[in-house]
């Protein structure tokens, strides 16, 4: 409690140590909204005793201490509940998703299985003045630019009545059980029952319809899968591993890509590109285009995997049948110090900020060339113990 107090105290004194006060803030914000055609009535409304949350300064600042695996992140995310309330969510909203389903072509398993990770079903969607917390984060220095426009997009739907000025979301201003930043709502929500409001919190047709446009807008295909659980044979080329590399599935076929079940993939020409989010011992997977469309709601290679498979398993799919590894989490100083002792050994693995992307994956691998493990690329266990 008594760090708790200093933590509130430091932030509140960074805050504080802006360059204006929270008044001057509101009325720079006030001017800016106006200037885009929000009414001053919806403003005023929407600032009146309005104060910034600390608490929210906090928990931006404060990062998750482990890095995730593949596994860990899949058990949190598609456990036996989530599976029991995305049957009954499918059954409910039957004749909705079907229609959904026509319109944009996006499967009542998959809008379902988003719903399910963003908000559990819309069962949490968020208890934080989405007006206090977008303010708070606009106000904050760090990253004012995108806060403040998201700010503003928010006060334009409650000035069109689109959503209520008191409506609530997540402490990083997201809203509803498809949890979308006021900007995506403008660009991405849809009014499907026609009643004036883009409701995501209470709406199934609005909730649906915004999240299928959405995932149409980001190139979803119709009567596609978005990938497979396939395995690997033992002289594979991890070259081709990536996002980077894409490959007709007859191509996989002859570098030794089968189906999880070891029969051969199906003879066709479409376009895959092959990942292992575990490294070689992992599970391996061929992705096709709306993998890609996953990846524009969020970016996040593990995300990704649990809507395909939580999808796949609402539509009546079995587990993946790779075996778990069950291998130590790293922790994200682990993951900076991976980073740390591979650009001094002259690999460029970018900032050190405990998060794997791209650039380490790529100065792992190299590493990993050069002294004879298996060049897959994955930062875990097996690379933290050999770079001790
Ligand atoms: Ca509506």
């Amino acid at each position: 409690m008594f760090l708790r107090l200093i933590c509130l105290f430091l932030l509140s004194s960074s805050v504080l140590a802006s360059s204006h006060s929270f008044e001057d803030f509101l009325n720079n914000i006030h001017q800016l909204a106006t200037e885009q055609g929000v009414s001053k009535a919806t403003i005023d409304r929407a600032f009146y005793q309005l104060t910034p949350n600390l608490d929210i300064l906090e928990s931006d600042r404060s990062q998750a201490e482990f890095s995730q695996n593949f596994w860990n992140y899949l058990g949190k995310r598609v456990s036996q509940y989530r599976l029991d309330n995305g049957y009954d969510t499918l059954k409910q909203n039957r004749s909705l998703l079907n229609k959904t389903y026509q319109q944009y072509g996006v499967p009542a398993h998959v809008l379902v299985s988003f719903l399910g990770l963003e908000s559990n079903y819309g069962n949490h969607t968020g208890s934080y003045s989405l007006v206090r917390s977008l303010a708070t984060l606009a106000y904050d220095p760090r990253r004012s630019d995108f806060f403040t426009s998201e700010l503003i997009a928010l006060l334009k739907l409650i000035d069109d009545g689109k959503v209520p000025l008191e409506a609530t979301g997540s402490w990083a201003g997201a809203m509803g059980a498809v949890q979308f930043m006021p900007s995506n709502v403008i660009a991405y929500g849809v009014d499907a029952d026609n009643d004036g409001k883009i409701d995501l919190w209470n709406n199934q047709a609005d909730i649906l319809a915004s999240a299928a446009n959405f995932l149409e807008r980001l190139g979803w295909n119709r009567g596609e899968k978005w990938g497979r659980e396939v395995t690997i044979s033992e002289d594979f080329d991890y070259d081709f591993v990536g996002l980077k590399t894409k490959k007709q599935l007859d191509e996989w076929q002859t570098q030794g890509v089968r189906s999880a079940n070891g029969s051969d993939l199906p003879k066709s020409s479409m376009a895959a590109s092959l990942i292992l989010p575990m490294g070689y011992k992992g599970p391996a997977f061929l992705v096709y285009q709306n993998f890609r469309s996953i990846l524009g709601w969020n970016h996040s290679t593990l995300y990704a995997l649990a809507v395909g498979h939580l999808a796949d398993r609402l539509s009546g799919g079995g587990s993946l049948l790779a075996t778990p590894i069950d291998e130590p989490v790293l922790k994200r100083d682990d993951v900076m110090a991976i980073q740390q002792t591979l650009s001094l050994l002259g690999y460029d693995a970018g900032e050190a900020d405990g998060i794997a992307g791209p650039k380490t994956r790529a100065a792992a691998k190299d590493f990993q060339k050069d002294i004879g493990m298996v060049a897959d690329g994955y930062v875990g266990y097996e690379l933290f113990k050999r770079l001790q």
